[in-house]
C-alpha cells in the first residue's frame, strides 16, 4: 500500500466524519430546538393529561428507521412530541398517583447534560478523581442519612433492581454460599417484597434456594416472632438460613417492616439483613417518618432509589453495604490493562463495586439539584407527600361505599369500592378503568388477599393538594357515571 493512497482515503473520509462534531453555529441551532422542546413540555404540563390510552399514533416512531442520511432536528423533535409524549403514562405530571411515581426535577436534566457533554469516565478514580469523589460524596451522604458508619461502601446504580442485585451478590459472597449449598439455603421476607429481589436472586444463581414467606400483621408488616419461629424450624431441619429481606416501604401498601425488632432477634444476627428502602428510604429526612426508619442502620445492606424519593429522572438507584470490603470482594477483578488504575484507597472506584465498568456519570444529576436547592425543599416535599396521603385517606372515606386500607405509614393509601349487590373486583376494575379513560390523574390497582384494591401513591414532586382534590373529583364523577 502506497502512503499517497492511504492519505487520499483519509482525506476523502474526513469531511463526512467531521459532521459528528458540529461547530458552534450548528450546535446553537440544535440547542434552540431541544431547549424549545423542554420549554413547551414543561409549560404544557399543568394542562396535560397524566394518562392517554395508547393508540396507533405511538407507532409513528417506527416510520422513521435509521438510515444513511440524517434528518432535521425539528422533524425529530416533532416526532418525539407526537409519538412518544402523546401516549401512555406521563410520569412528569403531578397527577401520576400510581405505582411509585418517578421524578424529573429540572436541574437533574441539566446535570445529565453537563455529564454527557464532558463525558468524564466516572468508573475509575484514576480517570476522573473529581467525578468519582462526587459520587462517593453522595454515597457518604446517604450512608449518613441511614446511620451507616463512615467505612461503609456503596454504588450509584441505574435503579433499585440493580442495587438489589449488587446487595444480594455481596451477601452471597460474604456468607460463603456456594452452588452446592443453594438448595438448603433459605431467604426470608414477606409476600410483599419487591419482585426485583426475586429476579436478583435468580440472576445471582440462587434460583433453587428456599424462599420463606414470613407472616404479616394487619398493616402488612413483617411479624418478627414468625420470622424467629421459621428460622428456628429451618435450623432444626438442617437447612441453612442465609438472608432476611425487610422492606422499608413496600410498593404495594407502603408498609415499613419493623427493622429494629427484626435486627435485634438473636437468630437474625447470624444472617445477612438486607433492607429494600427503594421507595421509603428518603422519608428518613422527614420528622413525620415512621420510627422504624431510624433503625435502617441495623441492616448489612440497603438500597435507595433517588429516582423515587429524591425526585430525580429515571436511572438513579443506590446500594449501601456496611462492610465495604464485602462489597469489593464480591466485585473485584484485576484486569492487567487497567493496572495504572488499581486502587486508590482514599477514593474507591465504582468499577470495583459493581458489575459496570464504563457508566453514565450519574452522580452529576443528583449532585447538582441537591447542591442547588439545598436539602430543605426535599424534606418539605417528602413531608408534604406523607400529609397528602393522610389527607386523601381522610377524604376518600366520604365517597359512597368505600372501604379504606390501613392508616398510611408513608405516602401510599389503599381503598376499594364496595357497592351493595355487586361483585367487588368487577366494580373496582371498572372504577380504575374509568379513571384511566379520564386521564387527568392516574392511579393503579393491586391484589391484596385476592381482592382488587386501588392504590393512591403520592411521590411526584409536582403532586400537591390541588392534585388530590382533582383525584377526589374524578373518583366522584366515575362513581356517578
Ligand atoms: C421501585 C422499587 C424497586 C425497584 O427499583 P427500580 O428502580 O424500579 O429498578 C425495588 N424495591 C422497591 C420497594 C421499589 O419500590
Amino acid at each position: 500500500m502506497r502512503l499517497e493512497d492511504v492519505a487520499a482515503r483519509i482525506a476523502e473520509l474526513a469531511p463526512l466524519s467531521k459532521r459528528l462534531d458540529p461547530g458552534s453555529e450548528v450546535r446553537r441551532r440544535l440547542e434552540e430546538e431541544v431547549l424549545g422542546y423542554g420549554r413547551r413540555f414543561l409549560d404544557g404540563l399543568p394542562t396535560a393529561k397524566t394518562y392517554v390510552v395508547p393508540e396507533d399514533g405511538a407507532a409513528e416512531i417506527l416510520e422513521a428507521p435509521v438510515s444513511e442520511e440524517g434528518r432535521p432536528i425539528s422533524e425529530l423533535v416533532g416526532l418525539v412530541e407526537r409519538s412518544v409524549d402523546g401516549f401512555g403514562l406521563n410520569p412528569a405530571a403531578g397527577g401520576h398517583l400510581g405505582y411509585i411515581p418517578g421524578g424529573g426535577i429540572y436541574p437533574a436534566a441539566l446535570g445529565d447534560y453537563m455529564a454527557a457533554v464532558a463525558n468524564r469516565f466516572a468508573g475509575i478514580c484514576f480517570a476522573s478523581p473529581g467525578a468519582v469523589r462526587m459520587g462517593n460524596l453522595l454515597l457518604d451522604w446517604m450512608a449518613g442519612l441511614v446511620g451507616f458508619p463512615a467505612e461503609s461502601g456503596g454504588d450509584l446504580t441505574s435503579g433499585g433492581s440493580i442495587a438489589n442485585l449488587i446487595a444480594i451478590v455481596t451477601a452471597r459472597e460474604a456468607m460463603g454460599v456456594r452452588a452446592a449449598d443453594v438448595p438448603r439455603t433459605v431467604v426470608y421476607g414477606t409476600r410483599h417484597i419487591h419482585h426485583s429481589v426475586g429476579k436478583a436472586r435468580v440472576i445471582a444463581g440462587l434460583r433453587e434456594c428456599i424462599v420463606r414467606h414470613v407472616e404479616m400483621d394487619d398493616r402488612f408488616r413483617m411479624i418478627p416472632e414468625d420470622l424467629e419461629r421459621k428460622i428456628a424450624a429451618d435450623r432444626k431441619a438442617g437447612l441453612r438460613p442465609f438472608m432476611v429481606v425487610a422492606s422499608a416501604g413496600t410498593t404495594d401498601t407502603g408498609a415499613v417492616d419493623p427493622v429494629g425488632e427484626i435486627a435485634a432477634l438473636p437468630a437474625v444476627r447470624e444472617l445477612w439483613l438486607h433492607v429494600d428502602a427503594a421507595y421509603g428510604g428518603f422519608f428518613a429526612l422527614c420528622p413525620e417518618a415512621p420510627a422504624a426508619l431510624s433503625d435502617l442502620h441495623r441492616a448489612d445492606s440497603l438500597i435507595l432509589d433517588p429516582h423515587k424519593g429524591l425526585f430525580l429522572p429515571y436511572g438513579s438507584g443506590a446500594v449501601l453495604v456496611k462492610n465495604r470490603e464485602a462489597l469489593q470482594n464480591a466485585h473485584w477483578q484485576a484486569p492487567p490493562y487497567l493496572r495504572d488504575t488499581w486502587e486508590s484507597e482514599e477514593s474507591p472506584s465504582p468499577a470495583y463495586h459493581s458489575p459496570e465498568l464504563s457508566r453514565h456519570f450519574r452522580a452529576m444529576r443528583m449532585w447538582l439539584p441537591l447542591q442547588l436547592f439545598g436539602l430543605a425543599p426535599f424534606r418539605a416535599c417528602l413531608s408534604e407527600k406523607i400529609w397528602l396521603a393522610r389527607y386523601f385517606h381522610e377524604r376518600v372515606r366520604s365517597l359512597p361505599h368505600m372501604e379504606i386500607g390501613p392508616d398510611p405509614e408513608l405516602s401510599v393509601t389503599l381503598f376499594r369500592h364496595l357497592p351493595p349487590g355487586r361483585n367487588a373486583n368487577a366494580a373496582n376494575q371498572e372504577l380504575v378503568e374509568r379513571v384511566h379513560a379520564d386521564g387527568r390523574v392516574f392511579i393503579s390497582s393491586t391484589y391484596l388477599n385476592e381482592q382488587i384494591w386501588l392504590r393512591f401513591a403520592a411521590l411526584s414532586f409536582r403532586t400537591h393538594k390541588e392534585t388530590v382534590d382533582l383525584l377526589l373529583d374524578v373518583l366522584r364523577g366515575a362513581l356517578d357515571a
